[in-house]
C-alpha cells in the first residue's frame, strides 16, 4: 500500500506523518479516523467541521488537507 506524500510540517519543517486515531474505550479498540501529526512541534490536524473536531476517514484524505494546509501557510 502506497502511502500518501506529505509536505513537511508549515511550522517547524519537520516531516509529519499520518496517524490512525484510536476510541480507547475499554472494550473497543476501534480506529475512528486519521489524522496528521508532526512529532517534531506535535502538532495535529483534524477535520474542523462547525467547530466540531472530528477526524479524516482516510489517510488519502488526511493527506490532502495537511498538504493544503502546509502550502497556504507557505504563501504567506
Ligand atoms: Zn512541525
Amino acid at each position: 500500500m502506497d502511502k500518501p506524500e506529505l509536505k513537511p510540517c508549515p511550522f517547524c519543517g519537520g516531516e509529519p506523518e499520518i496517524t490512525e486515531v484510536i476510541d480507547r474505550t475499554p472494550r473497543n479498540l476501534e480506529p475512528v479516523g486519521f489524522g496528521v501529526k508532526c512529532d517534531q512541534c506535535g502538532i495535529i490536524i483534524a477535520k474542523i467541521d462547525c467547530g466540531v473536531t472530528d477526524w479524516f476517514e482516510t489517510d488519502e484524505e488526511a493527506a490532502e488537507a495537511w498538504n493544503r494546509r502546509a502550502t497556504d501557510d507557505a504563501r504567506t
